[in-house]
């Protein structure tokens, strides 16, 4: 079959044999399929979707174009946690350190920022020294001694997955449940873990603003782990606002080394006990998400999660003072206070808009490779259904520049709505979906 006809075939809404999808996707990876080509079949599926026979040959052949990490050395049930992205969302930084300081070991894999969304490497990347560029062997090394590894994904995991990535992400083609899916799964069931709790973001913020699509999505990823024995369990949460009050990344690790002292945004401590909760569970470490949650919080308050922090940033080079003293962080040259522009209630914000206005002031990337400012950010107090009056601070914009600082308090002013009425935020917490 040519290229032409499987993407034809696809438009139309037709199905693909598994040797046919095979063939195309091995013709992409080995360089006789071009990247136009795969472009347009990429659309197709945005549009048309992916059969479950499709989707599953999808992610085998994504998850086999690479390394199958075996960290069956390791003792314990192995669990992750992935999330589907969001604005604020620091909740890696905490969750992980906090599960493994209870026994559960982790080996969290992740990304940098993609569009509007954060990402945990160019976060723990602002801690002097930290590297997050671990070999495989040194990988599965750390997991071994101190049960936590924070790296970023490997270019030797799910190579195609990364290829295919950085198309859809200049095609207009990531906000589709199977690309999703198939894309997460791969590189999760590539990392060697035995079980993993998605965190699948919801609201104005996230890849899938509607309820539906997030409930679609999280199936989806929890039917994928299931053919491939993994236990998989999802949990959707508000993205409708930011997570926290910190967006960008030296901000977001300061807010994250506050959660791990004990302390920081209610949101972001309520939403990373509950995915430890989960993950205890699934790492028989705790009877009930109740006592799981009990044991986070204690784990939290006693410092054992930071003890665990301190360990992980130490092995993988960094400065760990850091915890003691986040000041050493990289700090923004200028701090602009925004103003609530009139009295009122909080009735809504523009998640998306306000991640994108943070990627404007380098705290993500607008061209691939682009060199982010890892100081650049909001500090972000107000939230939805919030009451303000006319001149309250209500963020701190961090920026390289004034006329930076002044373009992002006029995102702000638009992303926030302020007037008379009721908000109606998602509640923080949302459905549990286990299959
Ligand atoms: N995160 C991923 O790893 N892949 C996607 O497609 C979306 C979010």
């Amino acid at each position: 079959m040519t290229p032409y006809e499987v993407i034809r075939r696809k438009r139309d809404g037709g199905e693909l044999s598994s040797d046919e999808l095979r063939a195309f996707l091995d013709g992409y990876a080995r360089g006789s399929i071009e990247e136009y080509q795969m472009a347009a079949f990429l659309m197709a599926v945005f549009f048309v979707g992916l059969t479950d026979a499709e989707l599953a040959t999808l992610v085998d052949v994504m998850l086999r174009s690479g390394v199958v990490v075996d960290l069956s050395d390791v003792p314990g049930t192995k669990v992750d946690k992935h999330s589907t992205g969001g604005v604020g969302d620091k909740v890696s930084l905490v969750l992980a350190p906090l599960v493994a300081s209870l026994g559960v070991p982790v080996p969290m894999m992740s990304g940098r920022g993609l569009g509007h969304t954060g990402g945990t490497v160019d976060k723990l990347e602002t801690i002097p020294g930290f590297r997050m560029e671990l070999g495989l062997d040194e990988y599965r090394a750390q997991m071994e001694r101190i049960g936590c590894a924070l790296i970023a994904a490997s270019p030797e995991i799910a190579p195609l997955d990364r290829r295919l990535y950085a198309l859809r992400d200049v095609t207009g083609t990531v906000e589709s449940i199977p690309l999703i899916a198939s894309s997460i799964m791969s590189k999760k069931l590539a990392e060697g873990i035995d079980a993993l709790v998605l965190d699948v973001k919801v609201g104005n913020g996230a890849f899938m603003d509607d309820e539906a699509r997030a409930r679609q999505l999280a199936r989806t990823m929890i039917a994928i782990g299931r053919a491939h024995d993994r236990t998989v369990v999802a949990r959707l949460t508000a993205m409708d606002r930011p997570l926290g009050h910190a967006i960008g990344n030296a901000l977001e690790v300061e807010e994250a080394i506050a959660a791990l002292h004990g302390g920081g945004p209610a949101d972001l401590r309520e939403v990373t006990v509950a995915l430890a909760a989960e993950m205890l569970m699934l790492g028989g470490r705790a009877d009930s998400l109740e006592d799981g949650a009990a044991r986070a919080r204690t784990a939290l308050d006693e410092g054992r999660a930071l003890d665990k922090m301190r360990e992980v940033i130490e092995a993988q080079g960094g400065n760990p003072s850091v915890l003691d003293d986040p000041a050493i962080l990289p700090q923004a040259e200028v701090q602009l206070v925004f103003e609530a522009p009139q009295e009122g209630t909080i009735l809504a914000m523009d998640t998306r808009a306000i991640g994108v206005a943070a990627v404007e002031l380098g705290a993500g990337r607008a061209t691939l490779g682009a060199r982010i400012d890892p100081s650049a950010g909001f500090h972000l107090t107000a939230k939805p259904g919030d009451r303000v009056e006319r001149g309250q601070p209500l963020a701190t914009i961090h920026a390289r520049t004034n006329a930076l600082a002044e373009q992002a308090a006029r995102r702000l002013q638009a992303a926030i709505r302020i007037g008379e009425g009721d908000a109606t935020p998602l509640p923080l917490l949302g459905e549990r979906i286990t299959g």
